[in-house]
């Protein structure tokens, strides 16, 4: 319930809030894919846990103290603003690294407040140096190195000024880190140059070193280079999408299980942590040759049950899902039909028995034997894993279950 103030001095109201889906999320899994990745990185080298895009739709306050219970000490996010929700969220004094571009409020809010961020270029590297002055305190900065993605990062003539800089004015700049990300670790086409990366990454810590320069953190892998690039973990690796227990993509997943002797087994090593529902709001008895909803895209073939979910596009389920996607309602799956609507959805429930309001719709996970998995749902919807969840609304309420 959020209180509002009341018109004309009368006293507050509280109006509810909203209800129409659940997101629960699993302390166990999550602990299994963290005990995993930590078992992939060995003893010598800590994860950054990435909650960036609230923290992949799982909930930047729900994750960080769970990823704190199994051992997490360091998070991984984009803005200030979520750096805050992390600070706010933590109970262990966790490290909060940003990683991304800053505005110059939030550079000296960030360094106020003694958050690590990543100078992406040398002009970032002066706006942080300004934020330091104007605060009083030195910014504790990672350096971007520019490896050969060609998007961010320092090298050449500019790396050599980042450590002119960092050399003369210790009162601006304290270096904590050194990172670079790969372009496409979850891809085997892109081994040639990942390793080009890894070779320009250890040139770069040279020339750091030979101004000695030994920053305390290195860092260049994300979840599939995890996976995949393993002599390239230095002693941090960010690790997103495969704590949520999903894979960067396949072809990880299958050299993984491959490497280990187990592609035929059936049982991910990952598990799901997000479990996301609805519940059914109507049902209603549809004749036959009659349009569902808007216009004339669905149109029934005989005397059809026809349910109403109190979602659409509005609480993160793809539009693209009118007429192609499903959902689980007592353990059976149920297409959508028609068009996914801002705020409703409809489903064809005529043959589950006994479908009545109140009952569960399971969007995405696991209901009975059945299951749909972000990356199924991804796939219909032509969404990245990632962008599936990244659109599922902060307001729903995320609930933590074993
Ligand atoms: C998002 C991100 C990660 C995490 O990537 P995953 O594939 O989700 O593990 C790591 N590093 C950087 C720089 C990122 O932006």
């Amino acid at each position: 319930m959020s209180d509002l103030a009341a018109p004309r001095g009368e006293a507050t109201i509280s109006v509810p809030g909203p209800q129409y889906s659940r997101i629960e999320i699993s302390r166990s899994a999550l602990r299994r894919n963290l005990s995993l990745l930590r078992s992939l990185v060995g003893e010598g080298c800590r994860l950054s846990s990435v909650v960036k895009g609230n923290a992949y739709g799982h909930g930047i306050s729900t994750v960080v103290p769970l990823a704190e219970e199994w051992g997490v000490r360091h998070f991984s996010v984009y803005q200030a603003q979520e750096a805050y929700e992390v600070r706010r969220a933590s109970n262990a004094g966790s490290d909060v690294l940003v990683l991304g571009f800053q505005a110059p409020d939030e550079l000296e809010w960030s360094v106020r407040h003694g958050v690590t961020f990543s100078v992406l270029d040398l002009a970032g590297l002066r706006a942080a140096m300004e934020a330091a002055g104007r605060v009083g305190r030195a910014a504790v900065v990672h350096l971007d190195l520019e490896t050969g993605m060609n998007r961010t990062g320092l090298d050449g003539d500019d790396l050599e000024s980042a450590i002119r800089h960092l050399r003369e004015r210790p009162d601006l700049l304290q270096l904590d880190g050194v990172g670079t990300h790969f372009a496409g670790a979850e891809s085997e086409g892109n081994h040639v140059r990942i390793q080009r990366q890894i070779e320009r990454f250890r040139g770069g810590l040279d020339q750091l070193a030979a101004y000695g320069l030994r920053p305390r953190l290195r860092h260049t892998c994300g979840s599939a280079a995890t996976f995949a690039y393993p002599e390239s973990h230095e002693n941090l690796v960010r690790v997103g999408i495969a704590q949520y227990g999903l894979w960067p993509s396949q072809e990880t997943r299958m050299r993984h299980l491959i490497e280990r002797g187990r592609e035929r087994s059936n049982r991910d090593p990952l598990r799901r942590v997000m479990r996301w529902s609805t519940r059914i709001a109507s049902v209603k008895e549809v004749g036959p040759a009659e349009f569902v909803g808007y216009g004339r895209s669905y149109l029934t073939t005989r005397p059809q049950k026809i349910a109403c979910l109190p979602i659409g596009y509005g609480q993160g389920f793809p539009r693209s899902l009118g007429n192609l996607g499903f959902v689980l309602v007592r353990g059976m799956r149920a297409p959508v039909v028609g068009v996914v609507n801002m705020n409703l959805t409809t489903i064809d429930v005529t043959s589950i028995p006994d479908v009545a309001p109140g009952d569960e719709a399971v969007l995405i996970g696991k209901q009975g034997r059945k299951e749909i998995t972000v990356g199924w749902f991804g796939d219909l919807s032509q969404m990245l894993n990632y962008e599936v969840l990244v659109r599922i609304p902060p307001d729903v309420p995320r609930h933590v279950v074993s």
